[in-house]
């Protein structure tokens, strides 16, 4: 008997078979004698059609309106989940993130949240009753107004209502059997991972694997909550994230990629002090998050030198703006703009022990013919930065030159589209 947060996604209930499906299992949980507390996400591609919808009427919607509509998507999900389970005798009642106590910030379309006072869910458990929660949205705290926590939110709400109710475990049910040594959409050959480390977790999900957002892996490691990512199609146990086990590091976790970014560069800046800080400065001001930096050695003579950083694409056009407006200032000859580069990082806590890490990823590289454009690391992770065109085909190399790849049968993907 433990009290269980499940989290179950958008292609877990993209039409009412699978909501009947995911509410089987629901109540199969309950019925073994567990408090179960249900977190979930609009059913199918709803977030991404209510966005589409919100384009055809204006190019520039209110982020308050913005936030308001797409909220709309959990709470068709959690009503119909709820009735689902009443149709097999068990009592469930469904919450917007407002009334499960979700408070935000109040940065509309990517909140954070900042407390979860989750009295209506408890009561609701100790009155043996399943709760479901919307997921991916909150309201914040000056305005009481409804706030949503960024695209893939609802694996963050699980996370942090079962850090507020002390859960034993939060299963995030996904349509992969786990974490995977690699995109099993890209890499057939890739590994399902029994556990894995905050840590790693971590930089897996910040760069580019998508099976868990960033944000609710931070809150995992912060409150100290077991994840376990899993099927909704099978009853196989998936992967635990949790604390890492030092004498069980594995080298290599796996190889993340990422298509968002873009690289922006400046062509002969000069090479003195302070130029570094104002192009940055440029940058933050235009509200952009920039992510890998490469500067040039200055050409001899001419005092010159070229330095190159990514961003994600969608922030590309503010960059380039704002620096182009800079140029005079701080002196360089043009800006060239990228948006053609793919990142790929290998991942692993056990590299900070082993030499030999960075040239076994840079041959595997040079003998799949793959050009490196940029070079990045952390105490666990090395990024590089290639043509997108081969980002796929330097996964799959990488993955075969560490040993990752299974001899089992090929991973299965069971359902939606990625998107
Ligand atoms: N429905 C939201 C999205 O598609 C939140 C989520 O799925 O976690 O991003
Ligand atoms: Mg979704």
């Amino acid at each position: 008997m433990a009290l269980i947060v499940q989290k179950y996604g958008g292609s877990s209930v993209s039409d009412a078979a699978s909501i009947e499906r995911v509410a089987d299992r629901i109540v199969a949980t309950r019925r073994a004698g567990n408090d179960v507390c249900v977190v979930v996400s609009a059913m199918g591609d709803t977030t991404d059609d209510l966005i589409d919808l919100a384009q055809q009427i204006t190019a520039a919607p209110p982020q308050r309106e913005m936030d308001i509509l797409l909220t709309a998507g959990e709470r068709i999900s959690m009503s119909l989940l709820a009735m689902a389970i009443h149709e097999r005798g068990v009592t469930a009642r469904s919450f917007t993130g407002q009334q499960a106590g979700v408070i935000t910030d109040d940065v509309y379309g990517k909140a954070r949240i900042i407390d979860v006072s989750p009295s209506r869910i408890t009561e609701t458990l100790e009155q043996g009753a399943v709760a479901i929660v919307a997921g991916f949205q909150g309201v914040n705290q000056a305005a009481n107004d409804v706030t949503t926590l960024g695209r893939g939110g609802s694996d963050t709400t699980a996370v942090a209502l079962a850090a507020a109710l002390g859960a034993d475990v939060c299963e995030i049910y996904t349509d992969v059997d786990g974490v995977f040594t690699a995109d099993p959409r890209i890499v057939p050959a890739a590994r399902k991972l029994d556990t894995i480390g905050y840590d790693e977790m971590l930089e897996m999900a910040a760069c580019g694997a998508k099976v868990l957002m960033l944000r609710c892996v931070e809150y995992a490691r912060r409150f100290g909550v077991p994840v376990h990512v899993r099927s909704s199609y099978s009853t196989l146990t998936g992967t635990l994230v949790t604390k890492e086990n030092p004498m069980e590091q594995p080298i290599i976790a796996g190889v993340a990629h990422d298509r968002t970014e873009a690289k922006v560069t400046l062509v002969d800046v000069p090479d003195v002090p302070g130029k570094a800080a104002r192009i940055f400065e440029v940058v933050a001001a235009a509200g952009v998050n920039i992510d890998m930096i490469v500067q040039n050695v200055s050409v001899v003579g001419t005092g010159k030198t070229d330095v190159s950083f990514t961003l994600p694409a969608a922030d590309g056009d503010a960059a380039t703006k704002a620096l182009e407006a800079a140029r005079e200032e701080i002196g360089y000859d043009e800006v060239r703009y990228d948006d053609t580069i793919g990142k790929l990082s290998l991942i692993g806590a056990g590299m900070k022990s082993h030499p030999g890490v960075s040239a076994r990823l840079f041959k595997a590289l040079s003998d799949a013919g793959i050009n490196i454009e940029m070079i990045s690391t952390s105490e666990i992770r090395i990024s590089v930065v290639t043509s997108v065109d081969l980002l796929d085909q330097a996964v799959r190399a990488v993955h075969t030159a560490f040993d990752l790849d299974s001899d089992q049968d090929q991973a299965v993907v069971y359902g939606g589209t990625g998107r």
